[in-house]
Formats: structure tokens, sequence, C-alpha cells
């Protein structure tokens, strides 16, 4: 099929202003359809190339005398980078933020009007600003405004991790430029997410572009928590440490307590760490930042406020240390390591306090019914992800809507290197369910994980004796069983949502699954050992 005009034109562009050959995976379609002038949402994992969809169209519109493109951003260091990418190679660009002080302000105001600038970058929060309003009036009245770029648009939705309030406002680009072509982007979206972009930035007639969301050079490892600190160094020891030399990586963990204590630990060791969350002086904050880009082999110990629009190509392993919140979340995170394309390390331990911990924070918050569903809902996909005995990229891809089919098998995670054994863990967990049953039934009471092994294990304790629990007809019944393997258990069934667990004391219950597993409808799988040291380096194999 020849090409079309459009498109030979933002080939041209794509050559001669940027230097690059030919466009990436589903760059072209999704060019093509913005400089014709119809609305779009782009879903590209990180680092596929999101910029050039509006950088190109913006180039050709302005070309063809139909105005500037206004990019939407929430984060201004990606803006000072675009633009001063974009005046490199002689294209007319300009942000509008807070940073600015009024002479420049103006300065740029009057360049805009002017018809001088191709893309305009501005922070959400403007587009509800009065003054900026009326710039952009002033240039739809003479047809100059070409194009709206809306960049990290989950923001836009509460049940994300990113969800910002200004972002709510951006339908009113629609309401007031109805003719204006919308592009929406961002690398992270669940269906639910998705739904919502559409919905709140009304994107219902945009089309609906998605890549694949594969990352095949990131290896996916999940271990099981035993002592995290110390699996945590093995895994940097063996794996990102060369002759002294270490690799740069990232990592999370759930508070901002533990990444000054983990950070100030990996020091003590010798390992060049730095702390990086939201309660640190902003100062420091951008100088670890700004370590962590420059310098070599630095290891960066986050919150999630630590990442967004961070672009480091040579991030070789990105470590969870706690759980994430959702399956978004986590490969968001993971996301960035090995974005140059060359093998990577997704490496997270994960253990019952983890699942615990999560639920917790969700039932405690002061969200309404609705959200807290959805977010239970999220975190159950991600527990089943961390449970899960085959392999781990096809369940990824499944949960991003791509369908991989049975027989997938990345060859580059933790279950399709070395295929875990599995025991049938129906009967123990069946076990479990009875005796959270007769707590609850018999002594109209309800205990934690621990209290409930010790149970099951027959093993006599003050607390045992206090609530003479010798009595009780599962006193004992799990006694084959180790204590880690019914953690195992516990998590599986808390994953499976069989065991719900309650806020205040973390004391479980039983919940709607745990039906057909005590009918033994349901059986429960289970892997021998954590995982842990099975998995060949990274660097021998790939
Ligand atoms: P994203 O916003 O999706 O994370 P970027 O737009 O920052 O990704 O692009 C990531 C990198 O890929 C950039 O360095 C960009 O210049 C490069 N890139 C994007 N598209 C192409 C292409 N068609 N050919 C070559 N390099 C590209
Ligand atoms: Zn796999």
């Amino acid at each position: 099929m020849p090409l079309s005009a459009d498109l030979q034109e933002a080939q041209s562009v794509l050559q001669q202003v940027f230097g690059y050959p030919s466009f990436r995976g589903l760059q072209g379609e999704v060019i093509e359809q913005v400089i014709g002038g119809q609305d779009a949402l782009v879903l590209m994992p990180t680092g596929a190339g999101k910029s050039l969809c509006y950088q190109v169209p913006a180039i050709v519109r302005q070309r063809r005398g139909q105005g500037v493109t206004v990019v939407v951003s929430p984060l201004i260091a990606l803006m000072h980078d675009q633009v001063g990418a974009l005046e490199e190679v002689g294209v007319r660009a300009a942000f509008l933020n807070s940073t600015l002080d009024f002479e420049a302000t103006k300065r740029i105001e009057r360049e805009l009007l002017a018809g001088e600038l191709t893309l305009l970058y501005a922070a959400p929060e403007r587009i509800t600003n009065p003054r900026f309003q009326a710039l952009l009036d002033s240039l739809h009245e003479r047809d100059k405004l070409g194009l709206f770029a809306i960049d990290e648009a989950h923001c836009v939705s509460q049940w994300g991790h990113d969800f910002r309030e200004d972002y709510l406002q951006l339908s009113l680009l629609h309401e007031r430029y109805p003719h204006v072509p919308r592009l929406a982007l961002t690398a992270t979206a669940d269906q639910h997410t998705r739904a919502d972009m559409v919905e709140r930035l009304q994107l219902q007639d945009a089309q609906l572009f998605i890549s694949s969301f594969d990352r095949p050079n990131i290896r996916y490892r999940v271990v099981e928590k035993k002592d995290p600190r110390a699996q945590f160094l093995r895994f940097l020891y063996d794996e990102h440490r060369e002759g002294g030399a270490q690799d740069a990586g990232i990592v999370y963990c759930g508070s901002r307590k533990k990444v000054d204590e983990t950070a100030e630990w990996l020091q003590q060791q010798g390992i060049q760490a730095l702390p990086y969350h939201a309660g640190l002086d902003q100062g420091l904050r951008a100088k670890n930042q700004d370590r962590f880009l420059r310098e070599e082999g630095l290891v960066m110990v986050a919150t999630i406020a630590f990442g967004m629009g961070i672009d480091k190509p040579d991030v070789r392993f990105v470590a969870h240390l706690d759980l994430p919140k959702n399956i978004e979340g986590y490969y968001q995170e993971t996301g960035r390591a090995g974005r140059d394309g060359e093998a990577a390390n997704a490496w997270m331990a994960y253990g019952l306090a983890d699942v615990v911990q999560q639920r917790r924070m969700i039932d405690e918050s002061p969200a309404h019914e609705e959200f807290k569903r959805i977010q239970r809902g999220k975190l159950d996909a991600l527990l089943a992800l961390a449970e899960s005995t085959d392999c781990r990229r096809a369940r990824l891809l499944n949960y991003f809507g791509e369908d991989t089919g049975p027989q997938y098998r990345c060859q580059n995670c933790d279950n399709c290197l070395l295929p875990p054994a599995l025991w049938d863990a129906t009967e123990p967990a069946r076990m479990a369910l009875s005796c959270i049953y007769r707590f609850q039934k018999e002594r109209g009471q309800r205990f934690g994980a621990g209290h409930l092994i010790d149970v099951l294990r027959g093993k006599a304790t003050d607390k045992t004796r206090q609530h003479r629990h010798q009595e009780l007809s599962t006193w004992g019944i799990g006694k084959m069983v180790s204590e880690t393997q019914w953690r195992a258990v516990l998590r599986q069934l808390i994953a499976l949502g069989a065991i719900e667990v309650e806020a205040e004391y973390q004391t479980l219950t039983l919940g709607e699954a745990a039906k057909p597993v005590l009918r033994g409808e349901q059986t429960v799988r289970l892997r021998e050992g954590s995982g842990e040291g099975r998995v060949s380096k990274t660097r021998k194999t790939a």
C-alpha cells in the first residue's frame, strides 16, 4: 500500500529533524491519525517513544499553518528536558510553569500569540488559569490551536496511583475547543484506568492504540521474604557487582522510614546508596536524583515518589523490598530497569506480612467502599502474580489485556527458567479454613496467622492454653506441614480470597472463596521451597 501523504510528510520530519530512519511500533499509525485531525489514546510502555507521537504531528501541523501543539505534562523536569532537546534540533518550543518569572512568562506568551512556537508545554493546573485560557481562546479564534497532547493521562484516574486533581479539569479542553484534536498518552493502564481515562477526558471517539507491554529484557523474579536484607544483599553481590563495580539500581520500600533505614544500612555495607522520598528536604531530593542520573553505580533507595519521568537508560535492576499496591505500580516501577534494552532484573521479596499490611492499608483508608473494592481486586491480581507458579510475564501481559495463549513461556522469568516443584496443598488449605471456622463458630473468636499456625501444628503456647485450643478438633491436625509451608498456604488462601484479613488486629476470617476450597472443588498448588538462588545470573544468560 502506498504511504499516505500525511505519513510521508511525517517520515521526512522524523528523518530530517530527528535523524531517525523509521518509526517504531505503532508510532506511524498514531501520528497519521493525529495529523489527520482525529483523537487518539495511546498506551505504550515506558521507553517506547511516546514523545514523537505528538512532536512529529506538532511540526507537521505547524508547517501547514494549523497552529501550535499544547502539551500538558505534570513533570517539570521532563518539560525542561524536552524543550531543550527540541531547541537543539531547531524546533521552537517552550514551557509555562511555576519555575518561570514574570518576564519569561510574558515573553513566551508573546511568542505563542505570534505563532512562533511549534510546541508549548504546560502544567495541568495552567489549563484552568484564566490568563492561560484567554491565550488559548485567542489562538482558537484564529484557528491556531493545532493539537492537545495530554501526557501521563492515567493521572486523571482515581483508581491509579498517580491521581492528580488538576487532570480532572482537562475535559475542559474538549468542551471549549471541540474541534482541536487530542492525543492522550500513558505507559500504564489496566482496564479500569483505561475506561476512566476515556470517560473523564471525554475520549469516546478516540482511536485506541495499544503497543505490546512486553519488556523482554527484564527478568522477573519473586522470592519468599525471609531475611530480606540478607536476601537482597546476596542478589546484589551475585548479580550486580563485579570486581568492586556496582550496577545502578533502584530499591523500592513501602515507607519513608524504611527508605532511610535501608539506605543507611546499605551504606554500612559499603554500597553507595542514596535515599529518596517526599519527606526529604527538596534540595536533598533534587541532589540525590541528580547524582543517581549522572554518576555510575549508585543505588537509589526510594518510595514510589521516585521515578516518574526519570529517564536513566542503564538502570540494571529494580528491587522491591515491600509489595507494591497493584500490578500497574509493579509494572511501572520495574519498567525503569533496562530502558537501554540490555538485560536487567526485576527482583521482589514478598511475604505474608506484606499481604496483611496491604490489605490493612486498604481497609483502613477513609475511601468509600466502591473504591476499596476495586483496590482489593487490584491487590488480589498482584498477589496472584506473586504466588503464581507459571510464567510471570504471561500474567503481566494478560493483566494488561494481551493474550499470550496457554502455552506461552517467556524463558526469562524465575518460573520459566526453573519451573518450581509443586505440592498439592489442598488438604492443608482445607485444614486452615476449617480451623478458622472453628474459632469463629465454636468460640466466636478470631486470631492472626501466627496463632492459627500454632494450633494447626499443635504447638502449645500461653495463648493456646489460655483459650483451651488444645480441645479443638483441629488441634495439631497439620503437624506434618512446616511453619514456612503454612505461611505459603495462608498467603495463597489470602490471594485466592478464601481468607480475609481484618484491618485492626490482622485477624483472619473466612472469605467468599473459602467454600469451593472447603468443599474440595478448588485445588491449591504451591511451590516447594522459596524460589531463591535458583536462577542463573542475568549477565551470563541474557
Ligand atoms: P516514552 O515517553 O514512551 O517513555 P520517549 O519518547 O522518551 O519514550 O522515547 C524513548 C527513547 O526512544 C528516546 O531516546 C527517543 O529518542 C527514542 N526513540 C523514540 N522513537 C524512536 C524511533 N522511531 N527511532 C529511534 N529512536 C526513537
Ligand atoms: Zn516466564
